[in-house]
């Protein structure tokens, strides 16, 4: 018999995938590394179950404890799966702009979800790094995951998700493209990547509200460039300690509109049912186009699924409201 112990067995090992109608106008090779495959249909279930072991293996996560996050939901999905099969409690903290589907799966699995206001200063108690924060001092037998600054969150990507697209490509990759938020995906498979042939380019998809691509290229943080955005999943008004810039060639920005109709094209066109930072992440890779020859095989990772987008890039509706179609 062939099977696994638990649900926990099942992360990893995605497929690649070849992307084929909207890339046609590239003279490469382009695959999309396809990380819905994972339990919690997102790239986050290898990150939130390496953190959990590390924190189990020096002792920071004790027996029965609480896991306290701050998380947009897929972070949160997988420290639920991972803390239902070790026997842990979650209490996870979202903003308001996530979408309700994502809330409703996170109680669907057992955690207890408090949405805190968008629109404020990270430093403002109200904001859901304050209040996430507050809540790991406060609770008992508790754990405060931090993704942005936990270096497990990269190391799981460098130790599982940047060998398997080493693999799966025959050592051949020659590019790595990915939608950038706590930067565990990108640095991780960076440096893998670059381990294994310093030549491999890797790019991070930004978003406009967001301060990477400008402190990429300046060295500056600059707070003009934080607003509010709609693209889920991506960019941030922080710096986490997980992203390392000088594993990273460059940025490009997507817009929101750009993001959310290329999340339906991706649908339409090539029957990937991807969530908003996938629709991004192949926006972004078709803005470099000159970056790429006809020999070249570039990997792209589409981070979540579908389904919690159905009210939103989804929804004709919505997209009209939004001003992304007519
Ligand atoms: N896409 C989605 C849907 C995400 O939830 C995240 C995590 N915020 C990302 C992309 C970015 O990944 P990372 O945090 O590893 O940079």
């Amino acid at each position: 018999m062939e099977y696994a112990k638990n649900i926990l067995e099942t992360i990893g090992n995605t497929p690649l995938v070849k992307l084929n109608k909207l890339t046609e106008d590239l003279p490469c090779l382009v695959l999309a590394k396809y990380e819905t495959f994972n339990p919690g249909n997102s790239a986050k279930d290898r990150m939130a179950l390496k953190m959990i072991e590390d924190a189990e293996a020096d002792g920071r996560l004790k027996p029965g404890g609480t896991i306290i996050e701050g998380t947009s939901g897929n972070t949160g999905l997988g420290l639920a799966l991972a803390a239902i099969i070790k026997g842990y409690k979650c209490i996870f903290v979202i903003s308001d702009k996530q979408s309700k589907e994502k809330c409703d799966v996170l109680r669907a699995h057992g955690a207890e979800v408090i949405v805190c206001p968008t629109d404020v200063e990270p430093t403002d108690p109200r904001s859901y790094y304050s209040v996430s924060k507050r809540l790991g001092e406060e609770t008992p037998n508790s754990w405060y995951v931090n993704q942005y600054d936990n270096p497990s969150n990269a190391r799981a990507h460098y130790e599982s998700t940047g060998p398997e697209i080493w693999k799966q490509t025959d050592g051949k990759i020659t590019h790595f493209v990915v939608g950038v938020g706590t930067g565990g995906t990108i640095s991780g498979i960076s440096k893998y990547l670059k381990e294994q042939n310093p030549n491999v380019k890797v790019w991070g998809i930004d978003t406009y509200g967001s301060v990477f691509k400008k402190y990429h290229e300046t060295g500056i943080f600059d707070e003009n460039e934080i607003y509010p955005y709609v693209t889920e999943g991506i960019g941030e008004d922080i710096l986490p300690k997980n992203v390392d810039f000088s594993l990273i060639d460059g940025f490009t920005k997507v817009t929101d509109k750009d993001a959310a109709v290329y999340t339906q094209k991706l649908a339409l066109e090539e029957g990937m049912f991807l969530g908003n930072s996938a629709g991004a992440a192949i926006k972004g890779l078709l803005q470099l186009k000159d970056e790429f020859k006809k020999d070249d095989v570039v990997v792209v990772l589409f981070h979540d699924h579908g389904s919690r987008y159905v009210g939103k890039m989804y929804n004709n509706d919505w997209m009209k409201e939004m001003g992304y179609i007519d």
